[in-house]
């Protein structure tokens, strides 16, 4: 297997357009495990470590850009000047363990496209867009439209994933995670929100599930029914007995769909609670 080590995009998506089977690297810490287990069928790799620039995160005039290369310990570091991006700062603090979140990136993440990616579930709930680039187009997709299966995203072969894009917000975020131990656990089930809350009622508010079916979904039953309601002890009760309906989980080695459900309603009313805090 070739591999090949470069330190500007246009050498990357260069490299991708002629050699027809090859891969991105970045942390490694998917790609690299697939490998050992004989599950990587490539014939080059791209090595993008040395692209500097897909590690800054700046601070635009409506949002934050953050880029792909942008490690899970940077963001548990940088998001603290970002209140209402406290989701991903949890997520990127309860990922891995602290090996793999110096190496692990935001864009790796996002690109294996599991239905239990931390980063995915806190980004959903922030509305967050990608930039993905070639050597003849640059496209930004709604992270939303992003997956389409276990595994599987709309990102062709010839393009990179560049940067992430979260609109400026003024609520509040958050995030929680439930695994089969505190640390190096893949999720059993996370939920993440984004809420704008004013005098009682929500204004805006964003309620996505990881291991809850095939690819990170948004509740989007359980958002609508909040969104018509007042924030209170009934309402707090009716969203837990929605969103463990809404969902569509399977039995699988962590968990069973029945101990899913209720999870789910039970991580929306510590999510719920923390927003009032
Ligand atoms: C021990 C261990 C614990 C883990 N714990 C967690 C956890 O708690 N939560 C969690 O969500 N994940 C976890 N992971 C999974 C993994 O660490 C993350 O998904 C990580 O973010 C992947 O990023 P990476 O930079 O290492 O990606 P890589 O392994 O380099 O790449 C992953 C995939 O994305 C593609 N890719 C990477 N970057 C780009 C790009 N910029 N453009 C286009 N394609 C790209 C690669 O080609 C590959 O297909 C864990 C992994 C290990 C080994």
């Amino acid at each position: 297997m070739d591999v090949f080590s470069v330190s500007s995009l246009e050498e990357a998506v260069s490299l991708l357009n002629t050699k027809k089977n090859a891969a991105i690297v970045a942390g490694g810490t998917d790609l690299l495990v697939k490998k050992v287990r004989n599950k990587l069928s490539v014939d080059s790799l791209i090595d993008i470590c040395g692209i500097s620039m897909l590690k800054e995160i700046s601070n635009e005039v409506d949002c934050i850009r953050i880029g792909a290369l942008t490690t899970f310990a940077t963001l548990e570091r940088e998001l603290d000047a970002h209140p209402f991006c406290a989701a991903l700062r949890q997520a990127a603090c309860e990922m891995g363990a602290p090996q793999i979140r110096n190496r692990a990136t935001i864009g790796g993440n996002i690109v294996t496209g599991s239905p239990a990616g931390d980063g995915i579930i806190a980004l959903l709930a922030l509305d967050a867009k990608i930039e993905l680039i070639s050597e003849s187009e640059k496209r930004t997709v709604p992270l939303y439209d992003f997956f389409t299966g276990p595994g599987k995203t709309v990102i062709r072969p010839d393009e990179i994933l560049t940067a992430l894009i979260i609109p400026n917000q003024s609520g509040k975020s958050c995030f929680y995670k439930v695994g089969k131990r505190n640390a190096l656990a893949v999720a059993v089930l996370s939920e993440a929100i984004y809420a704008e809350i004013r005098e009682g009622k929500f204004e805006t508010i964003r309620i996505t599930v990881g291991s809850a079916a095939p690819t990170p979904i948004r509740a989007f039953r359980t958002e609508k029914f909040l969104l018509a309601n007042r924030f209170n002890d009934e309402a707090v009760h009716e969203s837990i007995r929605l969103i463990r309906d809404e969902i569509s989980p399977i039995d699988d080695v962590r968990a069973t769909a029945a101990y899913r459900r209720e999870v789910a309603g039970n991580i929306l009313r510590v999510l719920l609670q923390q927003l009032e805090k």
